[in-house]
């Protein structure tokens, strides 16, 4: 069951017209949040940033809060599963194509769930291999526009190197993901690229952050240079599906020892009690 633009229908009932300003030009925006035992993860957050991509492409919240709030729910109750994932785009409608913002266009807003299925355990033991690529995306990665070509393009370069991700470097620095962020541990200390118009704010990252300060594991923000990914001691991923995953490999070299290590063990196990914190409705 997902929502249309008001109504709650089965997925293969949903249709939208061709001239859909997201079709023809991917002028939307998304979110997507995780559910954990039917609680949405740091909804607030995920509105709000919700609200900051709006704000960017200048296209108006359709609803308030309170109001997504509710299709949410109602979205997580009308389909199957304890942990799910919420995904929901808003883009500026249907208009005759053209360039130019149309006036008066009512906005297209889809919202469905889907099975979230999280790396499992045995991925946290081993660790995973990702690949560097030029970020090559444009400079607004602060949005999260729909219009994913570039992230699209990276991503499959991952995967076709048999690797799960593909971490960005811009100018001799590292970005963030294709689909994820990206932290390094050097001599015990997290280090966490700034935020900017260079990276989409990731909600995970900033509950690895929080984590990071609550235990008092040394972290700081700053540019992270080639050189410091490539010989750094750890690399850590981090997103709404994948959750933290550490990077043992990276371009086929080993990373550190070539196992997870003890920063990854430590912020892993933080956020999982973070999780059952949140299930058990103690902390939001
Ligand atoms: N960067 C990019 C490019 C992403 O697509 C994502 C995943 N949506 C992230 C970072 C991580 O963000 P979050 O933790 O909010 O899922």
């Amino acid at each position: 069951m997902i929502y249309l633009n008001g109504s709650f229908i089965p997925i293969e009932d949903a249709y939208i017209s061709v001239l859909d300003r997201g079709f023809i030009f991917g002028d939307g925006v998304y979110e997507l949040i995780p559910v954990y035992s039917h609680i949405p993860f740091r909804l607030t957050q995920h509105l709000c940033r919700l609200q900051n991509s709006l704000d960017e492409i200048q296209l108006e919240n359709p609803y308030t809060d309170h109001e997504w709030t509710e299709l949410i729910e109602q979205i997580i109750t009308n389909n199957e599963g304890d942990d799910q994932y919420i995904y929901l785009h808003i883009t500026r409608g249907v208009a005759e194509r053209n360039h130019v913002f149309p006036k008066k266009v009512m906005p297209t807003v889809f919202i469905m769930s889907s099975p979230l299925l999280v790396p499992s355990k045995e991925l946290a033991i081993t660790g995973v291999s990702a690949i560097t690529a030029n970020d090559n995306r444009w400079l607004r990665c602060d949005i999260k526009a729909t219009s994913l070509l570039p992230n699209v393009l990276l991503r499959q370069k991952a995967v076709e190197s048999n690797a799960i991700e593909t971490v960005l470097l811009r100018d001799g620095f590292l970005t963030e993901g294709s689909a994820s962020n990206i932290f390094i541990v050097k001599d015990k200390l997290l280090l966490a690229p700034p935020k900017s118009n260079l990276t989409l704010p990731g909600i995970t990252y900033d509950v690895v952050l929080e984590l990071a300060e609550e235990y008092k594991i040394p972290h700081e923000i700053g540019d992270i240079s080639e050189n410091d990914l490539r010989s750094s001691d750890e690399i850590l991923l981090t997103s709404s599906t994948k959750e933290i995953m550490p990077i043992i490999l990276l371009d086929g070299i080993k990373i550190g020892s070539g196992k997870p290590g003890e920063v990854f063990k430590q912020l892993y196990k933080y956020y999982q009690d973070f999780k059952v914190a949140i299930m058990r409705g103690n902390l939001l």
